[in-house]
């Protein structure tokens, strides 16, 4: 006998599970225990609450109960798809024809003319005669049946082959959890402290979980249904909030309180242009951050063009006038390139010195670069991941700067954090993929966040349109006339793993083409098997006009700055989400110039799908909303890249549809981890230890966003 609660045995110590089905259940729905499968919740449900007669039966398709008396079988047709039987019910009002095309044999073994049935399925007509095709059938006065499935809003649950052939079905699988709920001598109990259930009004846990999957009535399911979303988010939004307040009491940062020389040196004389309302206001949330000794984490969302580099400089600037390094880390070489060449650029008038390490800087070179960051005469590094190298050592380091930080995973961003044992360096995040506020507030709970919600003046909207191979030639005849008027152009190909060679190979024909087509222009090419030397001379030669049309995959995809380049062209369009097509189309309308963005679909008309989705790109310009539209079009999961973000899967929640109660469950986990920050309390027990359990088994110990 095992000693743990009995929700946690293993799902094979449950009667009706052999080692078939448990293999089955572990691989199609990660059930192991029987508390996995009491949160195994149904995808949707059938009311079934109602009982019909035929005589009133109306509704082509309604889904209907019935009960009554079986008449004559008989079998009709012969062959596959033909062959069928056939039968009556007589419930007093009216006759219904029962048509069944499989599991007739089983069917006709286990009922006999006359018996009493209890009949689920869907309404047809026949020749004026109510017909139902493949009812389920029980007898009426089963008592398993009356159990599960008469008269009640029917549960039904995730399937799979895997499943299917272990015989488990979603009528299986509701007898499983039946049997679990059965056999409890009692649920897995509470853990949301009572102030809480009272307040947000919570279903009980037990009654919750009995309820999802047998409810009683509609209310009660939703009662139910709300109480377990708000479980999850509840629990999510604690590990963030308490994980914010011990950050705040574990290593103390450096203090920055000095606006010094270099700062106001810059904002002066070397600004290049004037900030906007909106980097002025990020600029000084961010000053007011970094004043006290406390770790900040503070993400920046600001569309492509908002400028974010130029936020980035100055809080790197505010760190070098308290004595600290800063280090800032890019997910290309390309951007890191950029960067470095603009920080330098710009900060050359004040005597800072920046550095550039990326994987390809070679040993030689590196050793000098390495022991400037020890003695602290290089003030600011900036590269790629290669900044995370054990070899990278600080003097000290007290700012990082995390371009597009959501190509970076989880472990990444931490080691770089780790860069400075003494003091914790302050976290700058900048990220052009803006996350829904949905969103937002559960994945980064422990991360402040600062909006740059307004471009710098005189962008026009990017005129958008969606074209096809028909469209070609027109297509390469406007691209002509702009190249004409001095401008410059990208011309963009998907690149997948799965497909790199033959997506390659578009590129690289794409890039004849266009070389064959426009003689007497240079057409550039990048992409991610160059070396990045060659990769680095192109760019240079476009950011220079020394080319004039880029043909890249989607290396350029993040950050890349030629305010030259008005159109851009997206191949395949079809092949990328929203948020990215956003970002491409970010790479142009950023001098000030009229600039256009053709989404060139790869096969013309484009499918149903692929037009909604290119169709929302040509009218809207918003990134937030197109954010979010790619939110509902793709879900969570997805649009994260949930794997990467670390982020459990919600089992019942859904951020989206669900914002309402999402920020009830925040409100809610707030307050705790104010009062209680370590759920020390007594009365927080409970919690605590299924918040560790939690904790383990979503695998967020490691996570820090
Ligand atoms: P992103 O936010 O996408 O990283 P960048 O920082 O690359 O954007 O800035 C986009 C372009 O806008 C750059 O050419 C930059 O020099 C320019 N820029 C940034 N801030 C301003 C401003 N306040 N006024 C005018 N141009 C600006
Ligand atoms: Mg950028």
């Amino acid at each position: 006998m095992s000693t743990r609660p009995y929700w946690q045995q293993e799902i094979t110590y449950l009667k009706g599970v052999g080692p078939h089905r448990a293999v089955a259940l572990q691989e199609s729905l990660n059930i192991y225990t029987w508390e996995d499968l009491l949160l195994c919740f149904p995808r949707k449900y059938m009311d079934r609450s109602r009982l019909h007669t035929v005589a009133t039966l109306q509704e082509e398709g309604e889904a209907v109960t019935l009960t009554g008396r079986l008449g004559a079988f008989e079998t009709q047709g012969t062959g596959p798809g033909k062959k069928r039987l056939t039968s009556t019910l007589d419930d007093g009002t009216g006759t219904a024809l029962l048509t069944w095309f499989q599991g007739t044999q089983w069917i006709q073994r286990r009922f006999k003319p006359g018996d009493e049935v209890v009949l689920f399925g869907r309404v047809s007509f026949f020749q004026n005669q109510a017909q139902l095709v493949h009812p389920e059938i029980d007898p009426l006065r089963d008592e398993e049946h009356a159990v599960l499935n008469h008269l009640k809003i029917v549960p039904f649950y995730p399937g799979s082959d895997a499943l299917k052939q272990a015989g488990l079905d979603s009528r299986q699988l509701r007898r499983l959890v039946h049997a679990v709920l059965e056999a409890a001598p009692g649920l897995p109990p509470e853990f949301i402290p009572a102030p809480l259930t009272a307040q947000y009004q919570l279903l009980p846990r037990e009654q919750a979980l009995q309820q999802v999957h047998f409810p009683q009535d509609r209310a009660l399911l939703r009662a139910a249904r709300r109480r377990l979303k708000f479980e999850e988010f509840f629990l999510l939004d604690l590990v963030m909030f308490s994980r914010r307040q011990l950050r705040r009491l574990q290593r103390p940062a450096p203090a920055f309180p000095h606006i010094g020389q270099l700062f106001n040196t810059f904002y002066e004389n070397h600004l290049p242009f004037q900030l906007t309302q909106a980097q002025k206001r990020v600029i000084k949330e961010v000053r007011a951050d970094l004043a006290l000794p406390i770790q900040m984490n503070r993400l920046v969302q600001g569309d492509v063009g908002s400028g974010k580099t130029l936020v980035a400089l100055m809080c790197a600037l505010i760190a070098l006038d308290n004595g600290y390094q800063v280090a800032l880390m890019a997910p290309t070489e390309i951007l890191a390139e950029q960067h470095f060449r603009s920080f330098s650029h710009l900060l050359a008038p004040l005597g800072v010195r920046c550095q550039l390490l990326t994987g390809s800087v070679k040993a030689r070179a590196r050793k000098p670069l390495l022991a400037e960051l020890l003695d602290g005469s290089c003030h600011i590094l900036i590269g790629t991941h290669a900044l995370i190298e054990d070899s990278v050592q600080f003097a000290r380091l007290g700012l990082t700067i995390i371009d597009e930080q959501h190509k970076f995973g989880v472990a990444q961003r931490t080691r770089l954090w780790q860069k400075n044992q003494a003091l914790a360096p302050h976290n700058l995040a900048m990220t052009a993929t803006p996350i829904p506020r949905t969103l937002a507030m559960t994945v980064y709970g422990d991360v402040d966040i600062s909006v740059i919600d307004e471009l710098p003046p005189g962008r026009k909207p990017i005129t958008t349109t969606m074209r096809g191979d028909p469209h070609r030639l027109r297509v390469y005849g406007f691209l002509r006339e702009e190249l004409e008027k001095g401008r410059q152009a990208y011309v963009v190909y998907p690149l997948v793993e799965q497909s790199a060679k033959t997506d390659l190979l578009a590129v690289t024909h794409g890039w004849e083409a266009l070389s064959q087509y426009f003689t007497d222009y240079r057409v550039g090419i990048v992409h991610g098997r160059m070396s990045p030397e060659d990769k680095e001379g192109q760019m240079r030669d476009f950011k220079e006009r020394r080319s004039h049309i880029l043909v890249s995959t989607t290396v350029i995809e993040v950050g890349v700055d030629v305010p030259n380049a008005s159109v851009m062209i997206i191949e395949n369009a079809e092949r990328f989400g929203l948020s990215q097509l956003h970002q491409l189309r970010g790479r142009v309308g950023r001098g000030a110039e009229q600039s256009y963005c053709i989404l060139m679909s790869g096969k013309w008309p484009a499918t149903r799908d692929a037009q909604q989705r290119l169709k929302a790109m040509c009218e809207h310009q918003d990134g937030f909303r197109i954010a979010e539209l790619d939110l509902e079009l793709r879900g969570p999961g997805d649009f994260l890249g949930t794997r990467q973000s670390g982020l459990p899967e919600f089992r019942i929640a859904d951020v989206v549809m669900d914002a309402d109660i999402l920020g009830e469950a925040r409100e809610a986990a707030r307050q705790l981890a104010i009062q209680d920050p370590d759920l020390q309390q007594p009365e927080h027990q409970a919690l605590q230890q299924h918040l560790n359990r939690y904790i383990r088994q979503n695998g967020l110990a490691e996570l820090r966003l």
